[in-house]
């Protein structure tokens, strides 16, 4: 993997244009298929400009890529669907700008689930991402392109979005470092929502440092994302310090069970070597966990089938080479642009929605959403972070799982309660069983992002000197 400051060594030695064009030589001959789109001539007529004018900003001539559902000005945005292949959206959103404050260089915009809606990035119109520790299997998602990347060492950073665990999930199976944030901390203008009430943008990356600095660029407040909350602004990267022990760690017992032996076995390692350096760790039992799944499939389905809408064929999306009425084209559209696990989605999420199921499913739904944050409220209010296996398992290979849905959508059952709940998680990489990366996930306090991270980077720091 390639680190910003393995990346700001190279450009000293030898300038933005030779490190930005040595990172599209390796992606031109990759086999992970991380990208679907790459904006090449642009990203090297801004190193040049770097080289020429001197580069500034907290991500000064640094290389990101973009998860594909995030808006780009004049740069295409499919959400790896069929019915957004042309699209090109005419604004940025709100962290692009913030990239781009900041002097970032995008590379490109990277693969994922259709719509982010999947765990494996196999259902993309555009093929599947593969896992650079093991090419037969997946990388995880919906995140999937981001986190195979930045693992793959092609580019040193890149944004994902998180609704129910697609940046922690592909940061887990690709050996990387990613962070969902307290929902409302970044803002999610320009995103294109698969379900609003649950997703944030992240940042994935090879160090906790690396993800730090990330997020201080696009964390804040933005008047036109009405959830974004007005917080004091920090800088996470200043309270990166090597020291957990005034820590209380909560271990929720219900998060280990059906988890793999290796993966449990190096979860538990972890929590250990944090207890060494200091920390303290009691059991702690979140007891309406087993109910998670259910309601978020409901609320994320129920919101895709209000979201999509919009895929229409008028406003976005395909268009009808011959003029006909209007039901004909509308579903003439939707029918050939969407994969069949949006599809899916929309029709359980209509049906949810439906009167006389309404009360029954997403009404439901919401209240053991509600059980499921006053779980959290209760348990943070004897500790300080939660620790957790992010997956139950390491990646799966291509195809195991697709024609199975429901054993997909089981694979969320750690990552899932944490968007209901709305409060923040880091994956961070803590071993391997058979070759494959395992990712143990540090959950904090709503906008307590710096206790998450202080803890991933002791963790971090102390596995990098016994290795
Ligand atoms: N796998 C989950 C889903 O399919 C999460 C996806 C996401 O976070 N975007 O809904």
């Amino acid at each position: 993997m390639t680190s910003i400051s393995e990346i700001k060594k190279r450009m000293k030695e030898t300038s933005a244009e030779e490190v930005v064009q040595s990172l599209f030589d390796k992606i031109e001959r990759s086999k992970l298929n991380a990208f679907i789109t790459l904006t090449k001539e642009q990203a090297l007529k801004e190193a040049r400009k770097a080289d020429k004018n001197g580069a500034k900003g907290a991500l000064a001539a640094i290389p990101i890529a973009v998860k594909d559902n995030i808006s780009t000005r004049g740069i295409r945005t499919t959400c790896a669907s069929k019915i957004l292949k042309g699209y090109v959206p005419p604004y940025d959103a709100h962290v692009i700008g913030r990239l781009k404050a900041e002097g970032a260089i995008i590379i490109g915009k990277t693969n994922m689930d259709e719509f982010a809606m999947g765990s494996s990035t196999e259902t993309s119109f555009f093929g599947p991402t593969r896992n650079p520790h093991d090419l037969s299997r997946v990388p995880g998602g919906s995140s999937g392109g981001s986190a195979a990347t930045v693992a793959g060492g092609e580019v040193p950073i890149a944004l994902g979005s998180d609704t129910g665990g697609s940046v922690r999930c592909p940061a887990s199976f690709c050996g990387v470092v990613g962070l969902k944030p307290t929902y409302g901390l970044v803002s999610r203008y320009g995103l294109i929502s698969y379900a609003n009430s649950l997703e944030q943008i992240g940042p994935l990356g090879c160090s906790v440092e690396d993800v730090a600095l990330l997020l201080d660029v696009i964390a804040g407040h933005d008047p036109r994302d009405s959830t974004s909350h007005v917080v004091k602004k920090k800088r996470y990267i200043d309270e990166l310090e090597d020291d957990v022990s005034d820590i209380k760690i909560g271990v929720p017992k219900e998060y280990f069970e059906g988890v793999d032996k290796g993966v449990e076995k190096a979860v538990w390692d972890g929590i250990k070597l944090l207890e060494d350096m200091g920390a303290s760790y009691s059991e702690i039992g979140l007891s309406h966990t087993k109910y998670a799944l259910a309601s978020y499939y409901i609320i994320a389905m129920s919101e895709a089938s209000s979201n999509l809408a919009r895929f229409d064929g008028v406003r976005y999306g395909l268009r009808l080479k011959k003029d006909k009425d209007w039901h004909t084209t509308f579903s003439e559209i939707r029918a050939d642009g969407f994969g069949e696990e949006v599809k899916r989605r929309i029709l359980l999420g209509t049906y949810a929605l439906s009167a006389g199921y309404y009360g029954r499913y997403y009404l439901k739904a919401l209240k053991v959403r509600t059980l499921i944050k006053q779980d959290f409220e209760n348990a943070f209010k004897k500790v300080d972070v939660l620790i957790a296996p992010t997956m139950p398992f390491t990646a799966f290979k291509i195809g195991e799982k697709i024609d199975d849905p429901l054993s997909l959508y089981m694979a969320d059952v750690n990552t899932v309660p944490i968007n209901l709940a709305g409060v923040p998680s880091i994956s961070i990489p803590c071993g391997f069983a058979n070759g494959l990366p395992i990712g143990m996930q540090i959950i904090g306090k709503h906008f307590d992002e710096g206790a998450i991270l202080r803890m991933a980077y002791t963790f971090e720091k102390h596995v990098e000197a016994t290795e």
